[in-house]
């Protein structure tokens, strides 16, 4: 079985009601794009086709889901798994607050940037664990996750890029140390 199948597995076992819905053929998607295309003046207009969102025990899948290699599934479905258990943590109010309210004014949205952060600490992880410590320290997947927080894609929430990387490089030292790879690199 592939390994993303038997995660899901995991995953439907602590989340009984967890499910997977296309976002392009979803009302509800349509509508969350529009939006965010208003508020961030066109800024973010890749919700339906780029991004994997986590709302309630749905996640919302773009185009892209099908085509997805196997261990990158995994990689996306822990970072998910992280924003499931926020909201089991939080309770589905304060997560939505947390989330959604402080959106405007755009740029200053840290308990999102947060709640974010600590998901892509496990997408960094997954990385190193499926994909090695070389993997997690690829200055492509460090520009990229920089940049959502920078940047239009989450109406740009944390646009202090010097605050990220030092995030991201404490991350990436507590991994090589929870790695025992420590210098190794
Ligand atoms: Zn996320």
């Amino acid at each position: 079985m592939d390994l993303s199948e038997r995660f899901l597995g995991d995953l439907r076992a602590e989340f009984p009601a967890f499910r997977i819905v296309p976002k392009r053929r979803d009302p509800f998607s349509r509508a969350i794009d529009l939006a965010l295309r208003l508020v961030t003046f066109n800024g973010q207009r890749h919700y339906l086709t780029h991004y994997h969102t986590v709302i309630g025990d749905t996640l919302y899948v773009p185009d892209t889901w099908d085509a997805l290699a196997d261990l990158d599934r995994v990689i996306l479905l822990r970072h998910e798994r992280v924003h499931l258990r926020q909201r089991r943590r939080y309770g589905a109010a304060l997560m939505a607050f947390l989330y959604l309210v402080p959106f405007l004014p755009l740029g200053l949205a840290y308990g999102r940037a947060r709640i974010e952060w600590e998901a892509y600490v496990e997408t960094l992880r997954a990385t190193a664990e499926l994909c090695g410590l070389p993997a997690a320290r690829d200055p492509q997947l460090r520009e990229r996750i920089v940049r959502r927080f920078t940047g239009p894609d989450y109406g740009w929430m944390w646009p202090f890029r010097a605050s990220v990387e030092r995030w991201y490089d404490r991350a990436l030292q507590e991994l090589a140390r929870d790695s025992g790879l420590e210098g190794a690199a």
